[in-house]
């Protein structure tokens, strides 16, 4: 059996994977990208998997040439974000902390595709797929593994120094390494997709929490002149049970009620049509350690959280960003050692944050939605709170890899 020796192998080749292995491979490692299934990034119709990415994101994926070479059109940047509980709204803006925009929307499938595309071109790059590892084990100096072929037979070996598992929140690869992480499953999906609204706010992200729970609309490209939404409503399992045997009038009508009539509706207005929609169910995990051996985690194999702030890829990119960082100017051990330290500090920081969010909002009676009310109200006051927010959300703040700030 044919035996190949890279510097690195990364499994799960989505945005955070396939990032690593380009920031990786611009180092001049030899790197090998291993995922299940290739890209795909039909254009024409838009992806309902869409993502906010922050400005620290951009900053990286400008970086890296990936910024410049997706499609311009396909994105929306966003220069106002109001959130609103109980009749107060907290409101920033990219001109007041002195920002080209707060973020921009882009179809995820079309960042992943982006990447793809520029890593075929380079010759540090071997790309595996479709292709999944069979067994591995810990050696000496690295590890080594058996990727299967289609069907299911024995193809391949490969040694490295160093496996990266980007296999997304299931991570096989973290729980066949024995890491542990703790699971929290919210009871809550969250319902995503396009939709039309009575009011056109290009540059507007608007977030409500409603009776049900977060509802946001992001600023997505026009198609065909009507004014298009992205909307992630964060709602209870058991009332989005109910949709199964719901037309869409149906379902929209409940989407309206949730909103209020009129000027209650907000600024997109009602929203008067809904497009193709998915469902995703929300649960956060966490693993207690990002390095075992020549093992390390990024993105969502570390750690998932709840979509309400739009952060869980950001957090991703700057885990690549991060070991990436960290590879660059230390040997490989105090690498990872930095690596784990920096990233277990910062991402749990913030997905306590998003986790302690969504409790609170959840709590009966309304008390929630007042509690949320209440802080921001007190936090549109206080400019070094919402400044402190934005720079955090952004990706911008001085813990954020260097890449990012620049
Ligand atoms: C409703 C919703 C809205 C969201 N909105 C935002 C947002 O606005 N902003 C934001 O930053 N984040 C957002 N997120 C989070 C974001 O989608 C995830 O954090 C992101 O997809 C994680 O990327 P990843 O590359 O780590 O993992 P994934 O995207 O899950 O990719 C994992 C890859 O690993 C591959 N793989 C898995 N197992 C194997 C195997 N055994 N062998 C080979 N390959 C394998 C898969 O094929 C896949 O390509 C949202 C999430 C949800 C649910």
């Amino acid at each position: 059996m044919r035996s190949v020796d890279f510097d690195a192998v990364i499994v799960g080749g989505g945005v955070v994977g396939a990032l690593t292995t380009q920031l990786l491979a611009n180092q001049g490692l030899q790197v090998c990208l291993i995922d299940q299934h290739r890209p795909d990034d039909p254009t024409g119709t838009l992806d309902t998997r869409v993502v906010a990415i922050s400005p620290g994101s951009q900053r990286v994926l400008q970086h890296t040439g990936v910024w410049d070479a997706m499609d311009a059109q396909r994105r929306s940047h966003y220069s106002e974000m109001v959130v609103e509980a109980n009749g107060q709204s907290l409101k920033f803006s990219a001109q007041a902390h002195g920002l080209p925009a707060l973020g921009w929307i882009v179809e995820q499938k079309h960042i992943q595709a982006t990447i793809w595309a520029l890593l075929q071109e380079m010759p540090q790059v071997t790309i595996k797929s479709p292709a999944q590892w069979d067994h591995w084990v810990s050696t000496e100096d690295g590890f080594k593994m058996h990727l299967a072929d289609r069907q299911g037979d024995l193809s391949e070996t490969m040694t490295g120094r160093l496996l990266i598992a980007a296999d997304g929140a299931h991570s096989p690869l973290r729980r066949r390494a024995g890491i542990e992480a703790s699971h929290w499953h919210y009871n809550q999906v969250a319902w995503v997709g396009p939709v039309v609204t009575t009011n056109h706010r290009p540059g507007l992200a608007w977030q409500r929490f409603t009776d049900w729970g977060p509802l946001a609309l992001l600023p997505i490209p026009a198609h065909e002149s009507q004014t298009s939404s992205s909307i992630v409503w964060s709602i209870p399992s058991h009332e989005y049970q109910k949709r199964a045997s719901l037309s869409d009038e149906e379902w929209l009508a409940i989407l309206n009620e949730q909103l209020g009539e009129g000027d209650a509706a907000g600024p997109m207005g009602p929203i008067l049509s809904i497009g193709p929609s998915t469902w995703i169910p929300l649960r956060r995990q966490r693993a207690k350690q990002l390095v075992k051996d020549h093992l390390v985690l990024v993105g969502d194999s570390a750690h998932s959280v709840h979509p309400l702030a739009g952060q869980g890829l950001n957090i991703g990119v700057m885990d690549a960003t991060a070991l990436a960082e960290c590879m660059a100017s230390h040997p490989l051990d105090t690498a990872l050692k930095r690596y784990e330290r920096w990233r277990l500090s910062q991402s749990t920081l913030q997905a306590t944050g998003i986790h302690w969010i969504n409790e609170t909002q959840r709590l009966p009676m309304g008390l929630g939605r007042l509690a949320l009310g209440g802080s921001f109200a007190v936090a549109s006051r206080l400019w070094p709170i919402r400044d402190l927010m934005i720079k955090s959300a952004c990706g911008l703040d001085a813990d954020s890899p260097q890449l990012a700030r620049r």
